[in-house]
């Protein structure tokens, strides 16, 4: 049978004030705050660890966005995050240079499929199925950095239908945004169009179908999606 491919729809973040940013690829960090840590009965002391998602695991998480609640789960969870969006990339990236090599900042979600995580963890295998599923990665429009807050102070909260879940402040990060960017880039050159998604305050839990999902950062545009219904 003779078929067109269709070319891929390029991956991209909503900018405040209008525009789009490339994106290229998604690293996320585990466990980078205290109390999130404890609350996953996890080691306190261990170096930066990181997984990724896909770069269209991306999707808008603004303006009433809805994003359908993923198949093969019944324990989606929310994990608020600052985003920061790589502008200049390298190799082996002081802490002390980190912040110059950032564009931009949003608020994400990394929705969380917990109970194949869980499974997975269990048996030693890859999180990819519990963290890198479609519409994983919900956010808010990225702000340049120079509008932005400070990267490293400013709280940090989600609410699931005007209820507050998760409330923490940037300072509590074990490894702060340019610690990350140091780790992260002795290990892969960051490149444009890379963005980090650096961890997850406590009070991390399940979301449904029909609930709100509110949120941010200071200094940063809010979140606001709905759970659709399963498509
Ligand atoms: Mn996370």
């Amino acid at each position: 049978m003779d078929y067109v491919i269709e070319p891929p729809v390029a991956p991209a973040v909503a900018v405040e004030g209008g525009g789009v940013f490339p994106l290229r690829r998604v690293f996320c960090v585990g466990r980078n705050y205290l109390e999130h840590v404890r609350e996953m009965g996890n080691d306190e002391k261990a170096p930066p660890f990181f997984f990724m998602k896909p770069a269209d695991a991306v999707v808008p998480g603004t303006a009433g966005a809805e994003v359908p609640y993923p198949p093969q789960t019944s324990d989606l969870h929310h994990e608020i995050e600052l985003a920061v969006a790589i502008g200049r990339g390298g190799r082996r990236i002081s802490a002390g240079d980190a912040l110059a090599h950032v564009w931009g900042a949003g608020a994400a979600v990394d929705l969380t499929r917990r109970d194949l995580q869980g499974a997975a963890k269990a048996a030693g295998r890859p999180w990819d199925m519990g963290k890198g599923f479609d519409a994983s990665a919900p956010i808010a429009p990225l702000r340049r950095v120079a509008q932005a807050g400070s990267l490293v102070q400013g709280r940090i909260w989600l609410a699931v239908n005007g209820t507050l879940r998760q409330e923490g402040n940037l300072a509590e990060m074990i490894w702060p945004v340019t610690d990350i960017i140091a780790f992260l880039s002795q290990s892969v050159a960051l490149a444009p169009g890379d963005l980090i998604l650096t961890g997850t305050p406590a009070g991390v839990g399940p979301v449904g179908p029909g609930d709100r999902i509110t949120g941010g950062v200071d200094g940063l545009p809010e979140l606001d999606l709905r759970i659709a219904p399963p498509v």
